[in-house]
Parts: structure tokens; C-alpha cells; sequence
């Protein structure tokens, strides 16, 4: 998978070219670009923002540089462009698992009041849109937000995690929480592991592991709880 990133702070993406773009990119698994839009611009001060038509408070990104940044990548080969907006889809695990299916994701990072809207509508004309929030908050800028679609995408790209059944059984995978894990020592602080984690009867486990899901699901997020067909066959209480 190739992955674009433009945005005015290339340096806010640097933790993507240290440790999991490098895991991955040693696997060969990623191609990771940051673009400074500024690139894109053509006079003294670099402008990329200009005051809203309408007034009110706050800059607005000009379309022209993010214009010419799309000319420029997507003449490169076709793309799925990510803009990042608190007015997008919301992210979840399944956004994830669509976008790591992409061949290549270009991710537009908006700052101050964000992109002139013509720039998402020009570019649907060409390419792929999908415009995605990291959830009901306003951040500062889309760096963060495509920080961490990155990493949620790319742990999902076969061969990227050493053991692939970690995935599936993790949080969201198959619409609950993930169970509590646990690990040595089996008695700390006076607190013990629950006894059928040691006892090696693997079935009992596994409905145990089922059970907690359900009951921690229903408990710290019921609006999972309808969408789940996995709730069906636990009584839901207190959690053990
Ligand atoms: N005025 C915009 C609004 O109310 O929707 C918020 C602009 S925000 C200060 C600047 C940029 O940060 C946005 O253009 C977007 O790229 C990014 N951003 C902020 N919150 C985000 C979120 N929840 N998810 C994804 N991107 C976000």
C-alpha cells in the first residue's frame, strides 16, 4: 500500500517514519510520503489560508495549492483521498478494514477552519472521496487523525502482524469489546487471574472469554449492543 500525507506540519507525521511505518516498510508492506502543501504554493509568504467568504471567525485553506497537489499525486496513479473532517463519517474498525483493502490512500490534513469546499467536490470528480472523522472533538489540525487511521489501516495489512489471530479477536473486531487479559503472576497485589484462565479447558475459556465481552460491552458501550448478533445467548448482570 502507498500512502500520501499533505499537510502544512510534515514534521507532525514524523512518528510515522520511525516505528511503524519502518516495521512495515521493512516488511515492504508500506510506502509512506508526507507532502508539505506549501510546495504547492507560489508567492513569498507561502499563503495557504485566506479569510471565509461570508465572514465569521477563523481561515479558510485556499483551494488553489490543495488543487495542485492533487494534479500533481493523483497524476501519479489512482488514489482513495481521505479528508479528514470533524463533519466526516465517523472512524471505526470497519473504515479501517475498508481503507487497508485501498491500493493507495492520499490524506488531505486540514488546519484552521478547514478546506475550501470545492477542493473535496473537484477532487470527487476524479478520484475516490471519503471524508472521515476521529470522533465528536475538534482538533487543531488532521495530522492526528491521519496518524491514526495510518496505524489502524496498517496493522491490518496481511503480513503486517506476526500472529493475524490477535486481530480478530481484538476490540470492534466482531462488534464487542475485547475480554480483560491477563498475565503473570497469577496472584498480584491480592488480586487473582479468574481461576478458569489456568485451567487449561480451552472450551470453557472461550465462553468465559465470550461471556465478558458480552457483559463489558453492554455495560461501557449499550449503543454496540444492538448492532451485536453476538449478545443472543448471555443474560447480561454485573460483570464477574
Ligand atoms: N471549523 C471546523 C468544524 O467546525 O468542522 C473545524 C476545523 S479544525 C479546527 C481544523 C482541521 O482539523 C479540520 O479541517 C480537520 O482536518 C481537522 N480535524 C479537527 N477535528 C477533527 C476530527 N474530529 N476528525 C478528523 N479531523 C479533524
Amino acid at each position: 500500500m502507498r500512502i500520501d500525507v499533505v499537510t502544512i506540519f510534515p514534521e507532525y507525521l514524523a512518528p510515522l517514519e520511525l516505528s511503524l511505518a519502518g516495521r512495515a516498510r521493512e516488511k515492504g508492506l508500506v510506502d509512506i510520503r508526507v507532502h508539505d502543501l506549501r510546495g504547492w504554493t507560489h508567492d513569498r509568504h507561502r499563503t495557504v489560508d485566506d479569510t471565509p467568504y461570508g465572514g465569521g471567525a477563523g481561515m479558510v485553506m485556499k483551494p488553489e495549492p490543495w488543487g495542485e497537489a492533487f494534479d500533481e499525486l493523483l497524476a501519479e496513479g489512482p488514489a482513495t483521498v481521505v479528508f479528514t473532517t470533524p463533519s466526516g463519517r465517523p472512524f471505526t474498525q470497519a473504515v479501517a478494514r475498508d481503507l487497508a483493502t485501498r491500493e493507495r490512500i492520499v490524506f488531505a490534513c486540514g488546519r484552521y477552519e478547514g478546506i475550501d469546499q470545492r477542493v473535496v467536490d473537484e477532487v470527487a470528480t476524479r478520484a475516490e472521496v471519503c471524508e472521515v472523522s476521529l470522533g465528536d472533538y475538534v482538533l487543531n489540525g488532521g495530522e492526528v487523525a491521519a496518524l491514526a487511521i495510518t496505524e489502524a489501516v496498517v496493522r491490518l495489512l496481511p503480513g503486517f502482524m506476526g500472529n493475524a489471530a490477535s486481530l480478530v479477536e481484538e476490540s470492534h473486531e466482531d462488534g464487542l469489546l475485547e475480554y480483560p487479559v491477563f498475565t503473570k503472576p497469577a496472584s498480584w497485589r491480592g488480586h487473582d487471574v479468574p481461576p478458569v484462565l489456568l485451567s487449561g479447558d480451552h472450551a470453557a475459556i472461550a465462553a468465559w472469554r465470550h461471556d465478558q465481552a458480552v457483559r463489558r460491552t453492554a455495560q461501557r458501550r449499550p449503543d454496540l449492543v444492538a448492532a451485536s448478533t453476538l449478545m443472543d445467548d448471555v443474560e447480561i448482570g454485573p460483570a464477574e
